[in-house]
């Protein structure tokens, strides 16, 4: 799988980093990048309760 990011709905509050650190970070303006792509395999349970608990809805899984 992969996650999509929606720029305009990011606010930068870090639900996602928080949730899967290995698989999000900030970037200098404070929106979200995905730093696997794809996700492995053994992070898809951690990247689904990223997509489900970001309070934008800002994450989109892709597959
Ligand atoms: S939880 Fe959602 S709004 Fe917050 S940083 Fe992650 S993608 Fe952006």
């Amino acid at each position: 799988m992969r996650v999509e990011v929606d720029r305009d709905r990011c606010e930068g509050n870090a639900v996602c980093v928080g949730i899967a650190p290995d698989l999000f970070e900030l970037d200098d303006e404070d929106y979200v990048v995905v730093t696997k792509d794809p996700i492995p395999a053994d992070h898809e349970d951690v990247a689904e309760q990223s997509i489900a608990e970001c309070p934008r809805a800002a994450l989109t899984r892709k597959d």
